[in-house]
């Protein structure tokens, strides 16, 4: 996972890629198929995604989607509403990382994949492909997932 995500960012496709923080956390609940991330580069994946995608091309894949989301800046105010200021804050600061895993794991992770306007996910569906195209990994991988 982490080798997945370090390949997309050093892709030379990332503008963020020295700015954000870019921490990797799995989330283990294995009944849940969902990856989300926040800003600044927090990206949340659950070991029931990783367990139901069959090639790490489709896992490069929702890694350069997520990646996307938060190297475009996309909006996040409902994950601001839901959790609070405070949180949102210590996340950035690094603190309170698991903290926030285990209060997101708790609420439906729908929520929060909805969260992207549905002009974002295309957006973010672009710079996937942006991305991957300078790594290894197949482009299309998570095509039809999300
Ligand atoms: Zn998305």
């Amino acid at each position: 996972m982490q080798r997945i995500t370090d390949e997309i960012l050093n892709s030379g496709e990332v503008t963020h890629r020295d700015i954000f923080e870019w921490k990797l956390h799995i989330i283990r609940d294995d009944n849940t198929l969902n990856a989300f991330v926040t800003p600044g580069g927090y990206i949340y994946v659950y070991t029931g995604l990783i367990k139901f995608l069959d090639t790490e091309d489709q896992l490069a894949g929702v890694m350069g989607h997520e990646i996307a989301h938060a190297d475009r800046r996309h909006s996040t105010n409902n994950m601001t509403k839901l959790y609070g200021v405070q949180i949102l804050v210590g996340a950035l600061a690094g603190e309170n990382s698991s903290l926030l895993a285990q209060m997101i794991g708790q609420v439906s992770g729908n929520l929060i994949g909805l969260s992207f306007s549905r002009n974002s996910e295309a957006d973010a569906d672009e710079y996937s492909v942006r991305y991957l195209s300078k790594t290894r990994y197949q482009c299309n991988g998570a095509a039809g997932f999300f």
